[in-house]
Formats: C-alpha cells, structure tokens, sequence
C-alpha cells in the first residue's frame, strides 16, 4: 500500500478545506471499502480526510414527516432506527442482508452510496478492465461474468453495484445532500450513480470536491408496507445475484402506489419504472406481476454465464409482490 496522509474533520467546512490541500486526497467513511480498495493498490490516494467524526445530526425528522439521515451515520444504527423500522422497514431489512454485523458497525451511509464494484477482473491488474484502467478493455464482456449486469450495460462495462442499500433508496426516491467549494445541493438518488457508457470509471455524478453530507426520505406512507428481498448464493455475507426493494399500496384489490427498485442487476441502483407502469392502476395478481416483471425486463441482455439472471429477476419481481400482496389480505 501506497503511503498516505491522514487528517480528521470535525466539519463539513473543515473536511473541504483539508481536502482542498491535495487535490489527490479521499474523504474516508468506516473505510470497509477504500482501504480494502488501498491495500490493492487500486486506490491510491495521497491523503484520507477522516470524515466520520460529522454528521452529528444523526437521524433526524424533518418538517415535511420526512427523515434526514447525516452521511457519518453507521449502517446497523439506520438498521436499528425505530422511525426507519417502522415507516421504511426497506431500507432496514435491505441494510440487515448486506456484509456483516462488523463491517455494518463500521461502514457509514455516506461510504455506502461511494463503494465501488465488486467486479473480479477490477480487482486483478493482470486484467483488462476499463474502470480501473479506461480504454484497457474488459475482460468480463467474455469471461467468468455470473455476477454481472443485464441491464444498462455497454460493451465498456458490465459491472454491477454492490449496494443492498442503495437499492432501498432508489425505490423510495430519497435525495443525496452534498456540498463542496461551489455551496449545497441536493442530487435525486436516481441521478446520483451512472450507468457506464463509454466511460464506467465515472461512477456518480459527485464531484472529487464534494461531500456527501445526509440522505433524505421523503414523507412516503405507503413505505410501511416495504421489503427487501435478496437473492444469492449462500444465506449471509454474499453479494445480491438479483434483490428487490418494493412498498406496495393496493385498495380495493388495485395497485394504487408502487415502487420498485432492483439490486445485482446493473452498474447502478435499478429502478423499475416500466414495471411500475404496468402496476400502477392495475388489479393486484400474479398475472400483474407477471407482466409486470416481463416489461421490466424486456431490454435485458445476459452475456453468457448470466444469462440465468434474466429470468431469476422476473422470478423475483412476481414473488415479492404476491407475497406482499398477500400480506395484504389482496390475493
Ligand atoms: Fe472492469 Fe467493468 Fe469490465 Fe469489470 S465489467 S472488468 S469493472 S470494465
């Protein structure tokens, strides 16, 4: 490992202003990520800016009845927050199926949104791989690629996010607060990671300067009736083959609100829009779903060992919502 600088920051201001000394600088979460990322010299940062120290909003109400979540929080204390358990168990149950209770302990929600792909051949420099080193070319396109993407890919990169997370954020539509030299905003969590074009080593829309500062979940009343579902290969500590992330609002047997999110599936957070059209305004049932699930994944394209994917989603997508359904007392 590359040596490197190491600062704290009490503030926001603070943390800038450090970053700002070296411009090849990192701002360093629970680092359950970038040092593994360090050790492999894959990131090679000149100095870490330690901004778990901020945040001393922790997880707050906001006036709207939505929940500000600072950037520094741990994972397990958002899994363990009665007001998330209660109105987004989502976001709670999609946290309890990532990593460990360790590295939950450790990593923060900031870090979560910036961890990079778990990809194999990004891990290998004996690989072609055009994130670690763009215009190198890909080696998953025809190698090993069970765990790789069939939607919104390109033939740069067909990585997937790690996140179990990110998945529940997408599906409730929260906003990413960031500031940087140029002041506050707020980025919509579907705007905040990229699909991978031509250029996959862009992997949100932050820029090197800015810090993530808090998530925000808007007031959503139907989030009460949410899960998470995550599908893979052995029952803890593994990485999503396909998740979904869905809050279902059916009256009178209709669909009235819904939102769906899928995991494992593609370089960012998927957000299953066209299978939430399908939805929307349709009666609750597994024909629903059904159609649902084949809309959602009609551009879905494997790339051999992944091929399985396709159809795992589909499988997925009509079984957490038949079984919410049914919850409901609707099927
Ligand atoms: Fe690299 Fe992406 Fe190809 Fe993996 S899929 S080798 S991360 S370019």
């Amino acid at each position: 490992m590359k040596n490197f600088a190491y600062s704290q920051a009490r503030s926001a201001d603070a943390a800038l202003s450090l970053w700002s000394l070296n411009p090849n600088s990192k701002f360093l979460g629970g680092g359950t990520n970038l040092v593994d990322l360090m050790r492999e010299d894959i990131e090679q940062p000149d100095a870490l800016v330690d901004v778990t120290g901020l945040s001393p909003a922790g997880i707050v109400e906001l006036p709207d009845g939505g929940i500000s979540i600072g950037a520094a929080v741990r994972n397990s204390a958002v899994a363990n927050d009665r007001l998330i358990r209660e109105r987004y168990p989502v976001l709670s149950q999609a946290i309890l199926y990532g990593a460990s209770g360790q590295i939950r302990n450790m990593a923060t929600v900031g870090g979560n949104l910036m961890q990079r792909t778990r990809c194999y051949y990004f891990y290998d420099d004996a690989a072609k791989c055009n994130k670690r080193a763009p215009g190198s070319g890909c080696d998953a396109l025809g190698g090993f690629n069970r765990m790789h993407a069939i939607l919104g890919t390109s033939e740069s990169c067909i990585a997937t996010h790690p996140s179990d997370m990110c998945v529940a954020l997408a599906a409730l539509e929260a906003t990413v607060r960031v500031t940087g030299p140029g002041g506050e905003r707020s980025i919509p969590f579907g705007a905040f990671h990229r699909l991978p074009e031509d250029a996959p080593h862009f992997e949100t829309d932050l820029k090197p300067d800015e810090l993530i500062t808090s998530i925000e979940l808007p007031p959503l009343g139907f989030a009460k009736h949410s899960r998470y579902r995550k599908v893979r290969d052995r029952a803890s500590y593994a990485f999503a083959l396909v998740s979904v992330a869905a809050a279902l609002e059916i009256m009178d047997g209709t669909i009235r609100n819904v939102r769906l999110a899928l995991g494992g599936v593609a370089h960012k957070p998927w957000r299953a829009y066209q299978a939430e059209k399908v939805l929307t305004g349709s009666k609750a049932g597994i024909e629903t779903f059904q159609r649902a699930a084949e809309a959602e994944l009609a551009g879905a394209r494997g790339y051999g060992y992944n091929n399985f994917k396709i159809e795992l989603a589909k499988r997925t997508i009509v079984s957490v919502l038949s079984e919410m359904t049914e919850a409901e007392g609707a099927l």
